[in-house]
């Protein structure tokens, strides 16, 4: 099988596994965090599971760019921005954490490395073996000025309510809060309205079916979740801000 055809059947399973994920999700909670429960098999400790199951979306993408023929300014930059949102993601997100005492089912941790290992082969083939579509006027492109700014924006949404959620207990409490300040004003989880915002723009600068499946993926996984977060908070706490929306602001 060529890489090609490698890249068109991952691709495919891809977009499959959003539609099938956001199913799933709108009927069963994932069982990591505030829903985690027994009957998910054996568990690790989170933040060794964090750090293990995006590992690979490290190192695949990574593959592809150092073995890769084309190195146009265009590709530094995607290769830049991918690193910087899974350097984050992989390393510090996971040693910054707080709580996290009841474990992470093994289980999921396979199915992320799985998950992560096709999303960095499909972004990373795309990206540096099929390319000629990115010269350095690329960096001019509307789509990709507009898409930059999308990550970096959406990015910095997550990254700075991941700060606002850590913050809301002491170290080595395990208990949950209101959260407020920020976008958590409009919406339940603003980070996963950050995170799906940014892989848009991830679409939307690489113009790319393989950015477009990343994104539908973290809207299947993430909407169905910030659902349920949404619906948790207001039956945990009788004074929850109702006017908040779930996940995105004035509209769902
Ligand atoms: P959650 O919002 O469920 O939890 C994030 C962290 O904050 C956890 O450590 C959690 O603790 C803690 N926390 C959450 N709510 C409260 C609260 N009310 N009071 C105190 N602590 C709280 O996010 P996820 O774990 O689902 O996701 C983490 C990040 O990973 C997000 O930024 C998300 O966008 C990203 N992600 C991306 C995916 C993708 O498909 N691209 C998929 C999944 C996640 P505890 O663990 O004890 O619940």
């Amino acid at each position: 099988m060529t890489l090609l055809s490698a890249y068109k059947i991952v691709l495919i399973a891809l977009f499959a596994s959003s539609g099938a994920t956001f199913i799933l999700l709108t009927f069963v909670r994932a069982p990591y965090g505030r829903y985690s429960r027994k009957g998910w098999g054996p568990v690790l400790p989170v933040k060794a599971a964090w750090i293990v199951m995006e590992t690979p979306a490290v190192l695949v993408i990574f593959l592809f760019y150092i073995s890769g023929p084309a190195k146009t300014a265009p590709l530094s930059v995607f290769i830049l921005l991918w690193q910087l949102h899974y350097l984050y993601r992989t390393f510090i997100y996971p040693l910054l954490m707080r709580g996290g005492k009841k474990g992470f089912p093994a289980v999921l941790v396979v199915m992320a490395m799985v998950f992560n290992g096709a999303n960095g082969f499909v972004n990373g083939y795309q990206l540096f073996h099929m390319s000629g579509i990115y010269p350095a006027s690329w960096l001019l492109d509307p789509r990709f000025l507009s898409g930059v700014f999308l990550f970096l924006w959406g990015m910095y949404v997550h990254v700075r309510c991941d700060h606002l959620l850590r913050n809301l207990r002491a170290p080595g409490e395990t208990e949950y809060k209101i959260p407020y300040g920020g976008m958590y004003r409009f919406v339940s989880a603003p980070n996963y309205f950050g995170e799906i915002i940014q892989w848009c723009g991830w679409a939307l600068a690489t113009w790319s079916l393989a950015g477009v499946s990343f994104a539908a993926f973290t809207a299947a996984n993430l909407i169905p979740r910030g659902l349920s977060h949404h619906k948790w908070y207001g039956n945990t706490f009788p004074e929850y801000p109702h006017k908040r929306k779930a996940v995105v602001p004035f509209i769902l």
